[in-house]
């Protein structure tokens, strides 16, 4: 095994390379780029100069010795070092991506070819207006499409991601309250809510008042009755919730808050579902906020640069940070609201995401309906395919994901890690897992629209391979994954203490 080598190899330079540089065919073996580097060598060399003009740093400005310590590669080596790491990654590019909760959808190469157009690419967050119209413009154009879609008189783009637009989210809640005169603590939070949802209330300071779900997936009216007190500034809730299943009682809830003169704050991050076909409006929302790289096929980034509008009712409309853009006659022009919170984010938020969701619902037209549709028939298509291989959740229709727990696998002796794992065998990533709290050993699918019919019966016979080799007892699976580049580590400790070099370590 090469991981045996890796660790024996630890006598000489020659040595410790393998001489395979690739596993499996065509994966490179990659080392850190600081372990690439040789003193002296550079990227590219400037020409012998005819005018005489010295380049050479000297005297007091010269550093006295090589302090940075960075890498003395040449340009090739550059290019070969990130194009390798590039391969280790797994993408939506390369296959269907099923993690639950993330809408892991296509990116379309239209967003990159238009984004990459010059008055776009090179325009500069502090141009004057004047000079910046057609940014302006295509931010104006999303505020009205998202409003349109979502049935809300007011939106910021503002948030740099979702979590960032639940923060931006409950600032307005707060702001909301101040304007009465009230300063009330506490928000509700049901036990199936995402992780970052009660993180931002005590971000936003906050106490989290946890409310149950019932056997259904969905939250329990009697709970919520008995826990709103004048001091509950609001509730945060998904819907489509984390189980996958439609909040049926959503107007109820929000009209029971109203009466309390609380918020209805829904985590929108789960959109793809219902896009084109339902009204946020309709249902009472105060404030949700729709990450642009979920729903609206803007590229998750890896931590990179998000996106997250965050649609408002009329009652938290005069809070929006600021600025937003408002058309006056032919022009573009940057306003605040009047009560404004302030900014969450320079500028207009992160303009190159805004440009990419702004051109998916735009190459949509009026279909953005389909795309809900056809999330809500994969996911479902993946219901039907596994669910007497695995325990459905909910027994509660499925919307865009399923969710799985592991009560069938537990008998077997295997856990969901165990089926997780065997999966980046056969060349998927796994799906979320662990997640929600409230199901055992939870596994949660969500193939998006951008998935073929072909692709989810694949995945789906995958999915089925691994449950019957676990009934059978292969004990190869307690070991998985056998052909990846990593095979099963500690977690624990690899987040704790990262090995970043392994190649030579
Ligand atoms: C993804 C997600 C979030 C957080 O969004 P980020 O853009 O990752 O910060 C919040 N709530 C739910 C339900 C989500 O799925």
């Amino acid at each position: 095994m090469l991981t045996e080598e890796r660790t024996s190899n630890t006598q000489s330079t020659e040595e410790q390379v393998p001489l395979s540089v690739t596993r499996n065919g065509q994966i490179y073996e990659e080392p850190l780029i600081f372990e690439r580097s040789i003193p002296g060598r550079v990227g590219f060399s400037f020409p012998e100069d005819d005018a005489g003009l010295d380049h050479e740093i000297k005297g007091d400005l010269l550093r006295e010795e090589d302090s940075l310590h960075l890498p003395e590669v040449s340009e090739p080596e550059v290019v070969r070092h990130f194009t390798r790491l590039s391969t280790w990654n797994y993408g939506i590019d390369l296959n269907l991506y099923p993690l639950g909760s993330c809408s892991m959808k296509y990116n379309p190469r239209i967003n990159e070819e238009v984004a990459a157009l010059p008055h776009f690419k090179d325009a500069h967050p502090s141009m004057p207006p004047r000079y910046n119209q057609d940014v302006l413009q295509v931010v104006h154009q999303l505020q009205d499409m998202i409003c349109q879609l979502t049935d809300m008189p007011a939106v910021t783009l503002q948030p740099a991601a979702g979590a960032h637009g639940e923060l931006t989210g409950l600032f307005l809640m707060q702001a909301y309250h101040r304007d009465k005169g009230q300063e009330r603590k506490v928000i509700l939070v049901p036990d199936s809510a995402h992780g970052t949802n009660p993180a931002s209330c005590t971000l936003a300071g906050y106490d989290v008042k946890e409310l149950k779900s019932t056997r259904q997936g969905l939250l329990d009216l009697d709970d919520l009755k008995a826990n709103l007190s004048p001091d509950v500034a609001g509730l945060m809730i998904t819907n489509p919730n984390t189980v996958g299943v439609f909040e049926t009682n959503i107007r109820a809830i929000a009209d029971l808050l109203h009466e309390n003169d609380s918020l209805l704050y829904m985590d929108g991050a789960n959109y793809n579902a219902i896009i084109g076909q339902a009204s946020l409006g309709k249902m009472g929302v105060d404030v949700s906020h729709l990450n642009l790289h979920k729903t609206f096929s803007t590229p998750h980034g890896g931590g990179g640069p998000g996106g997250a509008a965050v649609v408002v009712s009329h009652r938290l409309q005069d809070f929006l940070p600021g600025p937003h853009v408002v058309r006056n006659g032919e022009d573009f022009e940057l306003v605040s609201a009047p009560k404004t919170i302030g900014r969450m984010k320079a500028g207009i938020g992160h303009f190159g995401v805004l440009l990419r969701a702004c051109i998916f619902i735009r190459s949509h037209g009026n279909q953005m309906g389909a795309i809900a549709e056809h999330a809500v028939l994969n996911a479902n298509i993946v219901r039907k395919n596994l669910m007497e291989h695995f325990q459905l959740a909910s027994d509660n229709d499925s919307m865009h994901e399923v969710v799985f727990s592991d009560s069938k696998q537990k008998k077997t002796g295997f856990s969901t890690m165990d089926l997780a794992k065997a999966l980046i065998d056969y060349g998927y990533h796994p799906p979320t897992v662990y997640f929600p709290l409230s199901v055992h050993g939870a596994i949660m699918i969500e193939p998006t629209e951008s998935e073929s019919p072909e692709t989810l019966d694949h995945f789906s016979r995958v999915m089925k391979d691994i449950a019957e080799r676990m009934q059978a007892g292969d004990q190869d699976l307690s070991s998985a994954p056998h052909r990846a580049f990593v095979t099963r580590i500690d977690e624990a400790t690899a987040a704790r203490n990262p090995v970043l070099n392994y190649f030579t370590k």
